[in-house]
C-alpha cells in the first residue's frame, strides 16, 4: 500500500487525506463509514449510551483480508486504532475518539463439527449466534449470561457465565484462534503452534491482536432447567449466607448467579411486585430434567421463593431472557471484583448499598466461577484468579443521562465498600478504565509474562484501545 499522508485533527475526529481513505477504500470488500456519512450516527454508537465518542473513520471488515489491510493502513497512517466486535464493552472500549474503529461485526459466520463438537466462529460474533448454529446438534459453547455481548471482547478477557461451573470459563474451551497482528500478519494461536501468544489471548483481551476466528470446544446439552427465583429484601442477609454455603457445594450442573435488584415493571413479573426491591437467583441446571427439578425443588422448599420464573428452555432463550429489559444505549457505569469468600460483614455492604439502587435497573450481582474454572492453574493462561469463587459487579444503569453522576456515584461508593473484602484485583471486562494499578492487579503474578509477550507481538502498543498492557520496554 502506498504510503499516505493523515490529516488534521478535528473536534470529531481525525480528517484523513482523500487519497489515503481511497487506497483503504480500493483494499475493501467491506465498508467505510466516515463523518459525513448518514450511518455514521448509528455506526458510531456502542451498547454503553453513555459512552459518546466521534471516530475519524469506521470500517466494517468483512474478512481476513479487510482486517490486514486495516490493520496495515492505522499502523502506516499512524492512525489510533478501536477494535470492535459486540460493542459491549462497558467502558467503551470498541470505539475511540478521533482515530479508527475496525468493526467486526459483519463477520459472523459460524461453522458446528457434530463430530468433534467443535465450533469455529468468526471474530465479530454474538454469543448468541454462535449458540444458536451449536444447538442444532444439542451443542452448547460456555460464554456469558446475555445473547447480544461480542463472543471478541468476553472471551478475550476470560468469559464466564452459566456453563461456568461445569466445563469452566470461555477460554477454557479455545481451542486455536487465527490472530492479525500489529505487523499485518494472520498467525494461528493453539496449544501447538505460537503457544506464547495463545497463553496472553486466554484473558489478556485484545492487547495482542485482532482474533478473526475462534475454534471452541462445545458441550452438550442444548437444553437447560432454568430461570429466576426472587426472594424478599427483608431475608437478603439470611438469603446470601444459604448462598455462600449452598453454590460452591452444588453439584456442577447447577449454576446459580445472586443478584440484589428491583423487579421489572413489565409482564412476566407480576405487576404487584414492580418496581420492588428483592434478591434473587438466575438458575441454569444443565443436568437432566427430573434432576434438574428435584435439585429446584430442594431449594424451594428449603427456602421458598417470593416468586420465580423457572422452566425448561434452550440455552439460546436462557441467553435471551433479560434482552427487552437491558436493550443497547442505556447508560450504564459499572465497577467489578473478584471474591474468595463473603463474609457476614461483606453481606451487611451488600444489603446497606443494596437498598439504596439509584434506579430501577441498576443491580449487583454474583457469578460463581469455581468448579471447572479453578480446577485450571493460575499461571496456565493469562486469566489469574484462578482461586475465585465470584466474580461481582455493581452496575449503575439508567435510560436518562441526567443520571448519569447518580449511578456513577452510587455504583463507586457501592465498590469502595466492597473492595476491602474482595481478593484484590476485578475481571477484566468489569472494569471501567481504572488505571495500570488494576489492571496489574487483574493479571497478579501473570503481569510481567505478559508484557513480554505483548513487546513480542504489538512492540509500539498499536493495539491499546483496551485495558492496555503496555510492551516491556
Ligand atoms: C449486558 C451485558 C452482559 C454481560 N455479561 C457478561 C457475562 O455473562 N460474562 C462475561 O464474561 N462478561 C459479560 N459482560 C462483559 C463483556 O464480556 C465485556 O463487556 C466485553 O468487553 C464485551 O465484548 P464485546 O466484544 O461485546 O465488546 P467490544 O466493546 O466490541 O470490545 C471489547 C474489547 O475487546 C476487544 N475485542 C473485541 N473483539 C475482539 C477481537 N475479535 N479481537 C481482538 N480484540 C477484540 C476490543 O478491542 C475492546 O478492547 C457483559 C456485558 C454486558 C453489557
Amino acid at each position: 500500500m502506498a504510503q499516505t499522508q493523515v490529516g488534521t485533527v478535528t473536534e470529531r475526529g481525525i480528517e484523513l487525506d482523500e487519497n489515503a481513505v481511497t487506497g483503504l477504500k480500493a483494499a475493501l470488500r467491506g465498508q467505510i463509514i466516515g463523518p459525513e456519512d448518514p450511518a455514521y450516527e448509528q455506526a458510531r454508537k456502542v451498547y454503553n449510551g453513555m459512552i459518546d465518542k466521534y471516530p475519524g473513520l469506521i470500517v466494517r471488515c468483512a474478512d481476513v483480508s479487510d482486517v490486514i489491510a486495516t490493520v496495515n493502513f492505522a499502523r502506516d497512517n499512524g492512525v489510533l486504532l478501536a477494535v470492535r466486535c459486540g460493542g459491549h464493552n462497558g467502558a467503551g472500549l470498541g470505539t475511540c475518539d478521533g482515530g479508527l474503529v475496525l468493526d467486526l461485526s459483519l463477520m459472523r459466520g459460524v461453522r458446528v463439527d457434530p463430530i468433534s463438537h467443535t465450533v469455529r466462529a468468526e471474530g465479530g460474533c454474538t454469543q448468541q449466534e454462535v449458540n444458536h448454529a451449536a444447538s442444532a446438534f444439542g451443542l452448547s459453547v460456555p460464554v456469558g449470561i446475555f445473547s447480544t455481548t461480542g463472543i471478541g471482547g468476553l472471551t478475550l478477557g476470560g468469559g464466564h457465565g452459566y456453563l461456568t461451573r461445569k466445563y469452566g470459563l470461555a477460554i477454557d474451551n479455545l481451542l486455536e484462534a487465527d490472530v492479525v497482528l500489529a505487523d499485518g500478519r494472520l498467525v494461528t494461536a493453539s496449544d501447538h503452534e505460537n503457544e506464547d501468544l495463545f497463553w496472553a489471548i486466554r484473558g489478556g483481551g485484545g492487547n495482542f491482536g485482532i482474533v478473526t476466528s475462534f475454534l471452541f470446544q462445545a458441550h452438550p446439552p442444548s437444553m437447560v432447567t432454568a430461570g429466576p427465583m426472587f426472594w424478599n429484601y427483608e431475608e437478603a442477609f439470611e438469603m446470601m449466607q444459604w448462598y455462600r454455603e449452598f453454590s460452591p457445594a452444588a453439584p456442577e450442573d447447577l449454576y446459580g448467579f445472586f443478584a440484589l435488584m428491583n423487579v421489572p415493571p413489565a409482564p412476566p413479573f407480576p405487576e404487584h411486585l414492580h418496581g420492588r426491591t428483592v434478591c434473587g437467583v438466575v438458575w441454569c441446571h444443565l443436568g437432566p430434567a427430573d434432576q434438574a427439578e428435584k435439585d429446584l425443588a430442594d431449594i424451594r422448599q428449603s427456602h421458598p421463593p417470593l416468586f420465580e420464573l423457572t422452566g425448561r428452555m434452550p440455552y439460546t432463550a436462557l441467553l435471551s431472557l433479560f434482552d427487552p429489559l437491558l436493550p443497547p444505549g442505556l447508560h450504564w457505569y459499572w465497577k467489578g471484583d473478584f471474591f474468595r469468600e463473603i463474609s457476614d460483614e461483606a453481606i451487611e455492604q451488600h444489603l446497606k448499598y443494596g437498598s439504596q439502587l439509584p434506579t430501577l435497573l441498576s443491580a449487583m450481582h454474583l457469578y460463581p466461577v469455581d468448579g471447572q474454572a479453578n480446577r485450571v492453574a493460575p499461571d496456565a493462561t493469562a486469566f489469574h484468579y484462578r482461586d475465585a469463587k465470584w466474580s461481582m459487579i455493581m452496575a449503575g444503569i439508567d435510560a436518562d443521562p441526567a443520571n448519569d453522576e447518580l449511578i456513577t456515584s452510587w455504583t463507586k461508593e457501592y465498590w469502595a465498600a466492597l473492595h476491602p473484602y474482595s481478593a484484590g484485583g476485578a475481571y477484566v471486562n468489569f472494569m471501567m478504565e481504572e488505571g495500570l494499578d488494576r489492571i496489574r492487579a487483574t493479571y497478579g503474578d501473570n503481569y510481567d509474562r505478559l508484557t513480554t509477550i505483548k513487546a513480542r507481538y504489538d512492540p509500539d502498543n498499536l493495539f491499546r484501545v483496551n485495558q492496555n498492557i503496555p510492551p516491556k520496554p
